[in-house]
């Protein structure tokens, strides 16, 4: 096949060298409204041409090269004494693949073990180019499935107003789980 990026020959839908120089992961940091920090890798529109792929026959191997590339590289770093499970935001396979559950997944590690299907939205409203308002006028009401680990950290592809989070850490605290960090592949705040 051709790399997506660059057409050259490749073994993977997007080939090495364009991994190492594009898809280099970065840190940014911000916090949600109750002060529940939020780690991203990149910035939204360095991959978005890479995300709009999701729902096309590709997007599950994109999406498993952008977590590669990202959420394991952190995961292999990450050496908290505690140990945390980690929860996908809605990892309701819609299509043949749940996006958020190969996020998940790659955050194997000695110290994260993800757990899956545990927190589903009840209304699959779409959020995608709404505003701030029609977000909180409409929220996901998450189903919350129990598991009896109390440290969390929650996984998001995408991190816009923050309102999608900042819901799931209320259900999750109000079950008694204490939610760590979170984090989502990329930030769309500029
Ligand atoms: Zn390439």
């Amino acid at each position: 096949m051709r790399c997506l990026m660059c057409e050259s020959l490749s073994l993977k839908h997007i080939c090495k060298s364009c991994q190492s120089t594009y898809l280099k992961p970065s840190l940014y940091k911000r916090h949600l409204q109750d002060g529940t920090l939020v780690l991203s890798f990149y910035k939204y529109d360095d991959i978005k041409d890479l995300l709009h792929t999701k729902h096309t026959d590709i997007g599950f191997y994109i999406y498993n090269i952008l977590a590669k590339n990202s959420l394991k590289k952190f995961a292999n770093t990450f050496n908290m004494q505690d140990t945390f499970v980690s929860i996908a935001v809605d990892d309701n396979p819609d299509e043949n693949y749940s996006h958020t559950a190969i996020l998940n997944r790659v955050l194997n590690s000695s110290r994260i073990k993800p757990v899956y299907n545990k927190l589903l939205a009840q209304d699959s409203v779409s959020y995608s180019g709404k505003s701030r308002a029609y977000r909180l006028a409409n929220p996901r009401n998450f189903h919350l499935k129990a598991f009896k680990q109390k440290n969390v950290i929650l996984v998001d592809d995408i991190i816009t107003t923050g309102t999608t989070l900042l819901e799931a850490v209320k259900i999750l605290q109000a079950s008694d789980k204490e939610v760590f960090l979170c984090l989502t592949l990329c930030d769309v705040s500029p």
